[in-house]
Parts: C-alpha cells; structure tokens; sequence
C-alpha cells in the first residue's frame, strides 16, 4: 500500500530516509558531473601540447578524476541532507509534498 498524507490523502508522501538518499544521490551526480568538466578543461589544457595516450587511458583518467571529485564532497552533502531532515521534517517521518503536512504515522487504507 502506497503511503498517504493524514490531511489531503496525497499519495506524494516522501520518508525522511527516502529524502536524504535523494540529496546524497544528486549532490553525488553533481559532484560527479563536476569533476568531469574540470577534467576535461585540464585535459584539454595538456591536450594543446602532445598526445601521447591512448583514449581509453583518457577515459579511466576522466573517470578517476570524477569518481575522487564526488567522493570529497560527500562530508558536504551528508551536512546538507542532515539540513533537510532537520528543517523539512523537524522530528516526524513523513513529508507530503502535496500540501507540506509532516506526520508520524500513515493510514493504509
Ligand atoms: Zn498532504
């Protein structure tokens, strides 16, 4: 059974846990996406010079630099969702995203 808002019945109910996963999966993406373009500058940079790798070796470095980028801004992030949980949901469990109410407990019928 779906979860429902004890006030207008709205089916657009996010947990507290649900909504931290959320910010750590799209700062993680940002932080990601991130290191990616500033590695690309940089490789770009270097690539005005000689090429001397091999494309694939461009792309795992891509990736290393990307994957390192988004695992340093995970103190941030965490810091962030905390933030969330605390202003958006105060102390219950629940957030309906359709009329703001916060609540504990849910109706299953
Ligand atoms: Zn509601």
């Amino acid at each position: 059974m779906p979860l429902r808002c004890l006030i207008c019945e709205s089916k657009a109910v996010l947990s507290k846990d649900a909504a931290s996963t959320a910010v750590l999966l799209i700062g993680t993406i940002d932080s990601f996406l991130l290191g990616v373009r500033q590695a690309h500058i940089q490789h770009s940079e270097v690539d005005s010079g000689i090429k001397h790798e091999s494309l694939l070796m461009q792309l795992l470095d891509l990736i290393g630099e990307s994957v390192s980028s988004a695992t340093s801004g995970y103190t941030a992030m965490t810091t962030f969702a905390r933030d969330v949980q605390k202003y958006q949901f105060g102390h219950h469990n629940y957030l309906c995203l359709r009329c703001g109410a916060q609540f504990d407990q849910y109706t299953d019928t």
